[in-house]
């Protein structure tokens, strides 16, 4: 037996066509309207797959009135869907207001697994442990870049860019976080698809030239430090005539480590 809902939020390809589920073609086929981000868009994947579903405008400019029409609809037991140009709705993309507005009214909401850049990116890089923080968009202006990336300093941080802003992002993060490792993810699924995993500096040289796609991109936390970079520390911190006491002092305040094993590594550290 299939449980029957009012509203289905319904994930489409993220590039390749072929990546959308079974039921959300059913659902697809089988609801009386499609709410739409841009109707061409979706117009495209409906006919790829014939469905003849009539599709309405959904988007950010018009989604306060529309929430009103949609509502009308439901009330006449009609069933609608909603999809946005590519992934998943809500994940940066409109839904929140027709979401808030059905649930206050008492109708019955689902939303379907299914194609996300942001998950499609976890699943494809390398990474320590299970957590991440997705801010969507990274902001435009240097100064709120250079917050967020010193506030996430120990966090993996993925954030959706453009092309044409992220090489300049990518300089603003260096300037706050040094030569850091990222994941840069371009194209998933499309044929064009390119997965760059390194330090900022590799991944600037490497796209000198310009950088075309879509773009989804990790930070990884920043190492409070390994034994070798300290040592490397250790030894500029004595040739620069500081003691074995102060070095540990200095570098144990630096970066959060305890001061009595920067001590003993120091005492083994010759210049
Ligand atoms: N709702 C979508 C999702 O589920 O991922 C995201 C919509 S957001 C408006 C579009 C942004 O997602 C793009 O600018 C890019 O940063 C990222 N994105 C979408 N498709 C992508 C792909 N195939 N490869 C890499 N990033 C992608």
């Amino acid at each position: 037996m299939v449980r029957e809902f009012d509203f289905y939020i319904v994930p489409t390809p993220i590039g390749n066509l072929s990546d959308i589920t079974l039921r959300a073609l059913e659902i697809l086929k089988r609801v009386d309207y499609i709410a739409c981000e841009d109707t061409r868009t979706t117009q495209k994947l409906l006919n790829h797959y014939n469905i003849q579903t009539k599709c309405i405008s959904y988007h950010k400019y018009n989604e306060h009135e529309r929430v009103e029409l949609f509502l009308s609809y439901l009330s006449e037991g009609k069933k609608v869907a909603l999809v946005s140009d590519a992934g998943t709705p809500m994940i940066c993309d409109p839904g929140a207001v027709i979401i808030e507005e059905l649930i206050s009214n008492g109708y019955t909401v689902t939303a379907l697994p299914g194609a996300c850049a942001v998950t499609t990116f976890l699943s494809r890089i390398p990474r320590e442990g299970e957590e991440f923080t997705f801010i969507g968009f990274m902001p435009r202006s240097e100064k709120q870049i250079s917050e967020l990336a010193s506030l996430y300093a120990k966090n993996n941080l993925i954030f959706y860019e453009s092309p044409e802003r992220i090489l300049s992002t990518l300089k603003t993060i260096k300037k706050t976080r040094g030569n850091v490792k990222i994941a840069l993810a371009r194209e998933l699924s499309k044929l064009f698809e390119e997965v760059v995993v390194n330090d900022l500096d590799f991944v600037l040289k490497y796209y000198s030239n310009g950088i075309k796609g879509e773009i989804v991109c990790m930070i990884y936390p920043s190492k409070t430090s390994d034994d070798n970079d300290i040592e490397i520390k250790i030894r500029n911190l004595k040739i620069k005539g500081f003691k074995d006491k102060e070095i540990a002092v200095i570098l144990s305040t630096l970066y959060d480590i305890n001061k009595n094993n920067v001590y003993q590594v120091a005492l083994n550290t010759d210049v």
